[in-house]
């Protein structure tokens, strides 16, 4: 099948058996692969009422449909569970080469099931399956792990893992692979659940494609818009914060200790401008990519190198715990990537904790740190805690919904999560699209499901024009519409970043990898199926319309900066979702009816 590894394996890791079945030519033609598959199989695999670490749940693993190719950007893979952090979907995407690997073995979609009866790796070398013990690698890096794997299976294998808090089952591990990281909602956890270090993979065939010629001709074009973009100038300097102070002072919605305020005060210091001239090294990259974003670090205080601080990061261990020196979020970041712990999440758990403590509901008794916003030793220590689940780190590792449940005395306004999930750096009181984002995303709040902030802060993009990002009406058709555009990223495997260039001009891209041209039409009906079967998922696992609701700091005031004043009230919350459902052609309470579901042609779904 062009474009495609060809098959689906599924492996029951309490007996070690694999089975291997084609891959569905219709099912192809109907999700594309990556998210699209996942959405597919995590609905006919997993029964969504499960607990997220019954050896019932699954972990999925799925390749986008450009990835092998020579599409730039296009390298992307999606792991899929149920979500320990929220209890509904899960879903991450990552950029390591575990998902090329795997199309090379000739794998479209990996599915583990079961449990292992004790630590163990997953090694694939093209049709052969072996369950290999890892016991020897209990407590490891992700790092460390992958170095071990490649030592005793062969430098060509690649290899994605955990680390000691995938192990440890703190609720929002993530899975690494080559330092690019993926599962938000706590997949890693999952993992851990599993008896499951590491997945290893060898693949040696090559992936086919319909026409050779036209897809090196058209990759071309794509490389060269793509390198004339200032977004290829600017990443390529100072990586994904580049826009830091824009976000901080000129739009004022940069969230600060714990979504406190919108403007960050003393970010002088985590800005890129400052910090990448003096401590990178080089640029690093996903596979595929053209326009590597990433970057390594030397720095002083703290000994080797460092892997790069995404904006995300900058925000959740910099501005949200109120960290001024760029080099504890560094280490901070470094941690979290050695251990296996997403970064936003554990952010939102010490940004909280910090807030706690000012405000005297948690003592130096309850954490053994002065957790005074700014405190970057608190910030390390509190983070090693978490990931080993060592005294206060037990609670920490629970995330922040379940921190402040657990706590009471109040704690819970000062939870800032939606559906469980610590939301991203987007103080959404003043770009009100984001804030329906974070109630209608599939995994709690998120910026990726959607990617609306860049349509919101600058007021247009694809179909979308005079967008007011500090008002709340006609957000409904907007938001659903991003989802749709964005599950196509996911569904190819195409870097969001690229969006701007590429649009959803896939054709002649599709043409070439496939010989099956999708128009943007018929691609926008794949998203809005996707993220359909995503929602029905969350449906099944018991979500409902109520839970969709933001925290209550963001129905307070930004104090001050460019969006001083803006909020989002309970009544715009409502009308905002009621759009949204109406835009989906969902009924009130959300849930899709008949109809709508065999327009998308998804009816078999109906249960
Ligand atoms: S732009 Fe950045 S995130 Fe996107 S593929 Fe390149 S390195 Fe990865």
């Amino acid at each position: 099948m062009n474009g495609y590894g060809g098959s689906v394996l599924t492996v029951d890791l309490t007996t070690g058996e694999g089975v291997k079945k084609p891959l569905d030519e219709k099912l192809a033609a109907r999700y594309l692969g990556g998210c699209g598959f996942g959405a597919y199989f995590m609905n006919r695999v997993v029964d969504a009422k499960v607990d997220a670490f019954s050896p019932d749940n699954a972990l999925m693993v799925a390749p986008g449909l450009f990835v092998g190719t020579a599409v730039p950007t296009g390298g992307k893979t999606s792991f899929f569970s149920k979500s320990p952090l929220t209890g509904g979907w899960g879903e991450g995407v990552m950029g390591g080469r575990i998902g090329l690997s795997l199309k090379q073995a000739g794998y479209d979609m990996l599915i583990l099931t079961g449990k292992a009866q004790k630590l163990s790796y997953l090694l694939i070398n093209d049709n052969e399956v072996a369950i290999k013990s890892a016991e020897h690698l209990q407590g490891a890096t992700t790092r460390d792990t992958a170095d071990a794997i490649k030592e005793d299976e062969g430098k060509d294998v690649i290899v994605a893992g955990i680390g000691m808090a995938g192990e440890k089952l703190v609720r929002f591990a993530v899975i690494d692979c080559e330092d690019r990281q993926s599962g938000r909602g706590g997949i890693g956890a999952v993992m851990g659940s599993k008896n499951l270090k590491a997945i290893a993979v060898r693949g040696t065939h090559d992936i086919p494609v319909a026409n050779p010629e036209k897809m090196y001709r058209v990759m071309a074009e794509a490389y060269t818009k793509l390198k004339e973009s200032p977004a290829f100038q600017d990443d390529g300097k100072y990586g994904t914060g580049e826009f830091l102070e824009w976000m901080n002072k000129e739009k004022g919605t940069f969230p600060t200790r714990n979504w406190r305020e919108g403007v960050f005060d003393r970010r002088q210091q985590i800005d890129p401008y400052y910090w990448a001239p003096r401590f990178a090294i080089k640029n690093k990259g996903c596979v595929q990519c053209t326009k590597p974003c990433g970057k390594a670090f030397v720095m002083e205080k703290f000994d080797g190198s460092l892997d790069g601080i995404e904006y995300e990061t900058l925000f959740s261990l910099g501005g949200n715990c109120g960290i001024e020196d760029v080099e504890y979020v560094a280490r901070a970041n470094e941690l979290c990537d050695l251990h296996g712990m997403d970064t936003i999440s554990a952010g939102g758990v010490v940004g909280l904790v910090m807030d706690l403590y000012e405000n005297g509901i948690l003592g130096k008794e309850d954490l053994g740190v002065d957790a005074t916003f700014g405190n970057g030793e608190a910030l390390l220590e509190l983070i090693e805690k978490m990931a080993r689940r060592e005294g206060i780190g037990d609670l920490l590792a629970e995330g922040v919904k379940r921190i402040a449940e657990k706590i009471d005395s109040g704690a819970e306004a000062y939870a800032v999560h939606v559906r469980g999930m610590e939301p991203p750096a987007y103080d959404v009181r003043g770009i009100k699209g984001m804030a329906l984002a974070f109630m209608t995303s599939p995994r709690g709040a998120c910026h990726l499901r959607s990617g609306a902030y860049a349509l919101e802060l600058t007021g247009k993009f694809w179909k979308f024009e005079g967008v007011d990002r500090l008002s709340s009406r006609d957000k409904g058709y907007e938001i659903a519409q991003m989802e749709n555009f964005m599950a196509v990223y996911d569904s190819l495997g195409v870097c969001k970043f690229s969006r701007g260039i590429y649009l959803l001009n896939f054709a002649d891209m599709l043409d070439a990898v496939t010989g099956k041209p999708l128009s943007e039409d018929e691609l926008v009906t794949i998203g809005e199926r996707i993220c359909t079967l995503k929602h029905i998922f969350n449906i099944k696992a018991g979500w409902k319309r109520e839970d969709c609701r933001l925290p209550e700091k963001i129905h307070r005031p930004i104090p001050e900066g460019a969006a001083k004043g803006s909020f989002v009230s309970t009544e715009e919350e409502r009308e905002m979702l009621d759009d949204y459902f109406a835009a989906r052609g969902w009924d009130r309470n959300g849930i899709p009816g008949k109809k709508r579901l065999e327009e998308l042609d998804i009816a078999e779904f109906m249960e």
